[in-house]
């Protein structure tokens, strides 16, 4: 919310793209229409393909992201990563809101970095926790209802959860899982074995 705020000060011309993946909580998508009203600009929904996320739910079921890591990638893939994907391909540029301090598979983003030929620009890398929460208070950023109801990362509705003042900023991302990287694939690639079944899973779905 902070770059579409720092956007909308600097009169930039930017496009404003969120990934509409079918599953997001009611209070997202009223977010949404909360941000388009107070910054008056348009809001582009980029959802995922329909016969893909059709074939997927028919060989796997609805809610496949609790069988197994690897089909939770799957469904990330096809209702995240490819409509990400395919909005960036005619892009040279884009910004992302990734911060160090969110996770230890963060740890290492940078404030720009090159690749598939184009700038991925992550301008609040370094920045904390309580500098994000100021500079929200002080410009009056809109703050996502879910956030008041113990939330501190927040993506579709049946894979994300409050979290305890214990837990880290992405522990209510896929909670159920005990082992791995709480990463979509949106940032970060999984790597090795899994990168090969998912390949797999998804040349099924996509080729069919
Ligand atoms: S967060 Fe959950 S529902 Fe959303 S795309 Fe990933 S696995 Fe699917």
């Amino acid at each position: 919310m902070i770059l579409v705020d720092m956007a909308a000060r600097l009169n930039a011309p930017v496009r404003i793209i969120t990934l509409d993946t079918g599953r997001l909580p009611d209070e997202t998508l009223e977010m949404i229409d909360t941000v388009e009203a107070q910054y008056a600009l348009p809001v582009e929904r980029m959802r995922p393909d329909a016969g893909e996320v059709a074939r997927m739910t028919e060989t796997h079921g609805v809610d496949l992201f609790r069988e197994e890591v690897v089909l939770r990638k799957l469904c990330c893939q096809i209702r995240k990563v490819r409509p990400l994907d395919g909005v960036l391909r005619d892009l040279g540029a884009y910004a992302v809101g990734l911060r160090r301090g969110q996770a230890e598979s963060r740890e290492g983003v940078q404030q720009k970095a090159f690749a598939g030929g184009k700038w991925k620009l992550s301008p609040l890398a370094f920045w904390t926790a309580a500098e994000v929460e100021a500079y929200t208070k002080e410009h009056g950023v809109p703050v996502h209802p879910l956030y008041a109801k113990g939330y501190t990362s927040i993506g579709c509705a049946p894979c994300t959860r409050a979290v305890t003042s214990e837990e880290g900023e992405r522990a209510g991302r896929w909670w159920w899982e005990v082992a791995g990287d709480k990463e979509c694939g949106l940032h970060f690639t999984p790597e090795g074995k899994m990168v090969r079944e998912l390949d797999v899973l998804l040349g099924e779905l996509v080729n069919a």
